[in-house]
């Protein structure tokens, strides 16, 4: 991994010896959603930091939030992770720490450092200050803090109703960074969490649970992104006041990953799966690791990518195109490729004998000869496809056309002598004429032509269904061409079914090839089975010309 100003502050403290030169630090994803692209920033960051340091990365699941969790998300981010190649060397549960936390807020109490708050959620807002002017102390500022302890007792037994009372950290109300301002740390709350059921009723708010939950497991540079920069005096604070870590964690914040036309919003996401906008979290349209990987991106890509926008301190959007380019690179030189034609025009080779089968041998990969060739069946009748046919042809068209001469990759040169029509006026059929002596591997006679087309044998081609996609998200731009926001796009899938050289009947669900010509795609991993092969388009190829009929 690439140096960055992240691993400059971890080499200053190396070099001074903090930490004892050990390197420790964690993903901590609260377990409400599906992990997207943005997730995979943060993962790649946290865990290659780990890596290059011969530290470790700890996942640790945020649960402090007593809402219902659940286990699917949970399932859902381990597998994430480790299809992104990364193994976390232990699973941590923020929720197991809560005897702890409570302990440390009793610390902070005994310290004089917190008092119970007997005021309504309204009146301390009301009380907050606004960035211009200082907050006002609360009246019960002041309170012993035996009594303060005995109240914190008495909530934690359930002894005062829901939102009655509040733990607040007694530290500026005139501190210019409002998070200082004597911010609540502990709320009543009556609600079954997944993890300790009914144990609590009082529990930690982020700002302090985080933190703790660092300190407790003893990371060293705790990564996050750039939204929690203000709250790094609560983070120091809290760690430094309870007072029990000689070595205390630093929070240190980046540049979260925006992509054009990729939501990155968990809720905003959930919102889609819920309202069936999607299939599912894992829609090959969904910004969502489990959606890119069904979308058939590979973890390669994705890591490359990661490392190619690089770590930041301000915020930025990028290209959508950069992340494409980075997995059409990584399948350039791995996946083989097979004909598959669109739009199907039947052809009928008029002078090649009846019941005849030659085979054709065909290179896998064309930048990889070692992934070696494949024969393709080739007779009298094959398909072409649509776009490599025009009945009038366009200035500059070279492919197929009355009269014109094109070369079918892998066989010979065939002519277009006369199209065949149907009754309605549609095309039935091309009959052309081919040269034998024009045989692929022969040297062509010595003759050249421009076009060079694809083509698959009729008698045995194979019916798939290719899925093509447009993005989910249409990108809104104001009058100077900025983003300014992002809408469904309804209209985000189109399927058709194609015809594929017989060798498609052996893919297995998540394999990838290139579509000669078409561009990558890869077999949907749920949908595909032995009898039915349906494809998911994963990228463009580079340059593809399309002519518009
Ligand atoms: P969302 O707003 O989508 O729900 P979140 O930040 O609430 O995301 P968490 O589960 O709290 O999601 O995030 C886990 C980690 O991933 C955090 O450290 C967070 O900073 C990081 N993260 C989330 N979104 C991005 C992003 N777009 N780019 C980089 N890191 C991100
Ligand atoms: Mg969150």
């Amino acid at each position: 991994m690439e140096s960055n100003f992240i691993h400059n502050i971890i080499d200053e403290d190396i070099e001074a010896g903090t930490y004892g030169g050990k390197i420790q630090t964690r993903f901590p994803p609260e377990p409400n959603g599906y992990l997207h692209i943005g997730h995979a920033k943060s993962i790649c960051l946290n865990f290659m930091t780990a890596e290059k340091y011969g530290g470790k990365c700890n996942l640790r699941f945020d649960d402090t939030n007593p809402q219902k969790e659940d286990e699917e998300y949970v399932e859902a981010i381990k597998r994430d992770i480790e299809w992104l190649g990364f193994k976390w060397d232990k699973i941590c549960w923020a929720s197991n720490y809560f005897d702890q936390m409570y302990e440390a807020a009793e610390e902070l109490i005994k310290k004089g450092k917190a008092f119970i708050d007997e005021q309504s959620y309204e009146e301390i807002k009301s009380q907050r200050g606004t960035l211009k002017e200082p907050g006002q102390n609360s009246p019960y500022r002041d309170r012993p803090a035996e009594e303060s302890l005995r109240i914190f007792h008495e909530m934690r037994d359930g002894k005062y109703p829901d939102g009655s009372m509040v733990l607040r950290a007694k530290i500026d109300m005139a501190s210019p960074n409002i998070n200082m301002r004597d911010p609540i740390i502990y709320r009543i709350e009556r609600a079954t969490h997944h993890n300790t059921g009914d144990k609590w009723c009082v529990y930690p708010l982020y700002a302090f649970a985080h933190p703790l939950e660092d300190a407790i497991e003893g990371v060293t540079h705790s990564i996050c992104t750039l939204e929690f920069e203000d709250l790094r005096p609560m983070y120091d604070w809290s760690i430094r006041e309870v007072g029990w870590w000689p070595d205390p964690p630093k929070q240190i914040e980046f540049a979260r990953l925006n992509l054009t036309h990729f939501l990155m919003s968990k809720r905003l996401l959930k919102k889609l799966v819920d309202d069936g906008s999607v299939d599912g979290w894992d829609d090959p349209r969904m910004p969502t690791i489990a959606g890119i990987r069904r979308r058939g991106y590979t973890p390669e890509a994705v890591r490359d990518f990661c490392e190619r926008i690089g770590v930041a301190k301000a915020n930025s959007l990028v290209e959508v195109e950069l992340l494409e380019h980075c997995v059409r690179e990584d399948l350039q030189e791995k996946v083989p490729s097979r004909n598959v034609v669109f739009d199907p025009v039947r052809v009928v080779i008029t002078n090649y004998p009846e019941g005849e089968t030659e085979e054709c041998e065909m290179e896998n990969n064309r930048n990889v000869p070692e992934m070696g060739m494949r024969n393709v069946p080739f007779s009298r009748e094959l398909y072409v496809d649509g776009q490599d046919f025009m009945e009038v042809p366009v200035k500059k068209y070279f492919r197929l056309f009355p009269g014109n001469e094109v070369r079918l990759k892998g066989a010979y040169f065939v002519k277009c002598e006369e199209v065949i029509k149907n009754e309605d006026g549609s095309i039935k059929e091309l009959h052309c004429t081919y040269d034998p002596e024009t045989r692929s591997g022969s040297g062509f006679a010595g003759r050249k032509v421009k076009g060079t087309i694809h083509w698959v044998d009729a008698a045995t081609a194979v019916e798939i269904k290719v899925r093509d996609y447009d993005y989910l998200m249409r990108d809104v731009v104001d009058e100077n061409g900025n983003v300014t926001d992002q809408e469904f796009n309804e209209d985000s899938v189109t399927e058709r079914v194609c015809m594929a050289e017989p060798s498609i009947l052996d893919t297995v669900p998540g394999e990838r090839f290139q579509f000669f010509r078409h561009g990558y795609y890869v077999a949907d991993e749920k949908l595909t089975t032995a009898a039915e092969k349906v494809f998911n388009s994963i990228v463009g190829l580079k340059s593809s010309f399309k002519i518009s009929k």
